[in-house]
């Protein structure tokens, strides 16, 4: 270490270089730089958001040319104008928008996990004018809100009683609060289902969130009912099962089943929870590579007091978390004051009661379960029928052809099955001009709609499987058109 130098730049932590007067040049105001944006930009979003970006885009290259932050400020105005554009598109394309889902993973969280199709009259109707959301048709005065759905999801959970709030996360929270007490706080919770739920969210972090103190038992892979019960004491408020539903562990583990818990529960006269996460109400194990997911009517008749599970996972509705059991504690946990800050909209219970009406009318289906239901047949049928489409116009050095592919569930639910499944291949011979898959992928993800595939052995795969029959046309389209784009660019 030495001290002999003096610093060598001006000691202002924030310059960084002297201003280049060339560089403050090439920037143009902002009214120019709007003016000068290709038209269909500005129709795409709204002008004072489009002003915005280009305002904090030159700002920053202001502040580059003057030395005040790192980076680096094109040469010349066009470049200049170039770089500003870019930056607008990349807002632009942040909008939420219709996307194809060619990934074989029907509860993609990224691509809104459970798409809503048997709900879209109801959504429709609801939102468009005014609804009886808290209103008595009957007497003309207030109503309950909810009161309907929430028979609804009584009757599919098979439980006394039923809720929704904004999430299962939510929900989790939400009920912890309202069976713990100051004085009775511990909540009795096996190592091995201490789980990390997805963005980083993890049951212990919500748990405690609650207030609640975690008295953990058992290792990872093995709890047995004598580590519950010797953890059970004065101070415990309830024991919470967490489905594993994630995550798979093998070999040497040992769980303790519900029903054993529900027993020792009730001998000490304290409750049994149990988070399902999934929430399936179907048999999952009707469609071909699914295991049965337990489903909360067989948690509450194996003796849980209340049961948890997501609205928009195997469920197939909306985002939300359903809360199910006994209808004393369903009630109470409706009076506590943070039920407020956790209630749904009118939005979410149009498309829960469509679900849920999907589900327990026998010639209805959800969405989801129609394509679950897809047999493998039609999907290869499908595929053929738009490789005929497409075929006439390819491009030499481009191949189209039938797959079989093997889907996942997602939405981090039954992570270790694969569901049997059909789609298309799109490579290029290599060497053949055509662009690469990765290219393919990219281009075929920023048409209109977005289309979103996976690469596999070089070549993008579309899964057809998450990809509503209806559109397969569009589907057929999107892939000429980016195939011709090459055809143009020869
Ligand atoms: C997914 C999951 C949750 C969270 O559900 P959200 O509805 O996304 O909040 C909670 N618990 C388990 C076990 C889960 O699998």
């Amino acid at each position: 270490m030495s001290t002999a130098h003096p610093p060598e730049t001006p000691s202002s932590p924030r310059q960084t270089a002297a201003p280049d007067a060339g560089a403050l040049r090439a920037l143009p105001s902002v009214e120019q730089a709007v003016q000068a944006l290709p038209a269909e930009l500005l129709t795409e979003m709204p002008r004072p958001l489009v002003v915005r970006v280009v305002q904090e885009t030159i700002d920053g290259l202001r502040a580059v040319a003057l030395g005040l932050a790192d980076g680096e400020v094109p040469t010349g105005r066009e470049q200049v104008m170039d770089l500003i554009r870019k930056r607008v598109e990349m807002v632009s394309r942040e909008r939420l928008r219709p996307v194809i889902n060619a990934t074989g993973v029907p509860l993609h969280t990224n691509l809104g996990r459970a798409p809503l199709g048997h709900a879209v009259d109801a959504l429709v109707s609801v939102a468009s004018g005014y609804n009886s959301l808290e209103f008595c048709i009957e007497t003309g005065e207030r109503g309950r809100r909810g009161a309907y759905v929430e028979r609804l999801l009584a009757v599919v959970a098979g439980a006394g009683a039923a809720t929704l709030v904004n999430n299962c996360a939510g929900g989790l929270v939400l009920a912890l609060r309202h069976l713990i007490r100051p004085e009775r706080n511990e909540v009795i919770i096996s190592r091995g289902e201490l789980v990390e739920i997805g963005g980083s969210f993890r049951i212990p972090d919500i748990l405690g969130a609650s207030g609640a103190v975690l008295r953990e038992v058992g290792t990872t892979n093995r709890t047995r009912l004598a580590d519950y019960r010797a953890a059970i004491s004065p101070q415990t408020a309830l024991l919470l099962k967490v489905h594993q539903s994630n995550f798979a562990i093998q070999g040497f583990t040992e769980e303790t089943g519900l029903d054993e818990l529900a027993l020792l529960a009730r001998e000490h006269g304290v409750p049994l929870m149990h988070d399902l996460g999934s929430g399936a109400a179907m048999d999952t194990a009707a469609v071909p590579g699914l295991p049965h997911e337990p489903t909360p009517a067989e948690s509450l008749a194996q003796g849980a007091d209340l049961v948890c599970f997501s609205g928009d996972k195997l469920l197939g509705g909306p985002q939300a978390g359903v809360l199910a059991g006994a209808p004393a504690l369903i009630r109470g946990i409706k009076r506590d004051p943070f039920f407020r800050a956790l209630r749904c909209n009118k939005l979410v219970f149009a498309a829960m009661e469509a679900t849920a009406t999907a589900i327990l009318d026998s010639n209805g289906s959800t969405a989801l379960q129609r394509m679950l239901d897809s047999p493998l047949e039609d999907l290869r049928k499908r595929a053929s029928a738009i490789i005929d489409e497409v075929s006439p116009g390819l491009p030499d050095g481009v191949v189209l052809e039938s797959v079989t592919l093997s889907g996942r569930m997602g939405g981090g639910t039954l992570p270790a099955a694969t569901m049997p499944s059909h789609g298309l291949r799109l490579a290029a011979e290599p060497g053949g001009g055509a662009p690469d898959a990765r290219e393919l992928l990219r281009r075929l993800r920023i048409t209109t709609p977005a289309v979103v595939g996976f690469i596999a052995g070089e070549a993008v795969q579309l899964d057809l499987r998450t990809v509503a029959p209806d559109q397969d046309g569009l589907l057929a389209s999107v892939i000429r058109s980016v195939l011709a784009e090459e055809g143009t660019r020869g």
